[in-house]
């Protein structure tokens, strides 16, 4: 089965309105896409609207970061899919940041996927171990454990749409980048889990995206490997000659 690639800039905390506007600028004048990937950007929430008006018209697919699971209400600071809707058509979903420094667990992850797809958004839901975790043999206990905890409840019917994002933990924002071979294995382990859970159909269609240090440098390789669907980039996503590079990957 052919899986369209996928190619994903997280953004982070950066960049107002003004530096959004000229990498989108600059990301879009220069825009070629030789493999045809499907490309998102994920600003801030602050940076949407402005994406929005740059990008319209063209090929790139907004997301925001984050959702909040309830459609409104006292909810201090968040931002709900009713909401995103007017600007996106994609979340990310569980990213090791959103885990580790705002205390997401898996329970709050699926009922951001819950209220992601009652939208009709795509969830791009992001699963990885840390390094204690992979140096004592409990990586793939760990991806199980967050694709159970955040697919809970869920059918195959229910997630046409889903992407995940494997990103080791110790691979983000710290140049260290799994090898080929390492995230290879693990994305193979990921589908074969996805095809435990579903069926084998579902898992040889649903996109697996590698993500931790994704660069120039390295991404014809990663994406020369058989379960890699595509990258979710962070660092580099901020520079468009770097992005674009990493759009347009040599097989
Ligand atoms: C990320 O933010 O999801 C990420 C993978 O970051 P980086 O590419 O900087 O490691």
């Amino acid at each position: 089965m052919t899986r369209r690639y996928f190619i994903a800039g997280n953004w982070k905390m950066h960049n107002n309105t003004t530096e959004t506007k000229e990498l989108l600028t600059a990301m879009k004048q220069n825009f070629q896409n030789i493999n045809d990937s499907e490309v998102m950007v994920a600003p801030s929430f602050t940076s949407l609207q402005t994406a929005k008006e740059i990008l319209e018209g063209t090929q790139i697919i907004i997301a925001s970061q984050d959702c909040h699971s309830e459609d409104k209400g006292a909810f201090t600071s968040a931002v709900s899919c009713p909401q995103l809707k007017e600007f996106v058509s994609h979340v990310i979903l569980g990213h090791s940041e959103r885990r580790s420094v705002f205390g997401d667990t898996d329970i709050v992850i699926n009922k951001k996927l819950k209220a992601t797809l009652a939208h009709q958004l795509v969830p791009v839901l992001c699963i990885g171990e840390t390094l204690q975790e992979r140096e004592s043999n409990k990586t793939l206990e760990i991806l199980k454990a967050q694709l159970d905890g955040g697919l809970a409840g869920f059918e195959e019917k229910d997630l046409e749409t889903l992407i995940i994002a494997y990103e080791p933990v110790w691979a983000i924002g710290t140049g260290k980048t799994a090898s080929p071979q390492q995230a290879q294995e693990t994305h193979e382990q990921v589908r074969k889990h996805l095809a435990d859970m579903y069926s084998q159909e579902f898992a040889d269609k649903t996109r697996i995206l590698y993500g931790g240090s994704v660069k120039p440098e390295n991404v014809d390789e990663l994406m020369g490997q058989t379960d890699i669907d595509g990258a979710l980039v962070g660092g580099k996503s901020l520079e468009a000659e770097s992005f674009l590079r990493i759009i347009n990957f040599k097989k």
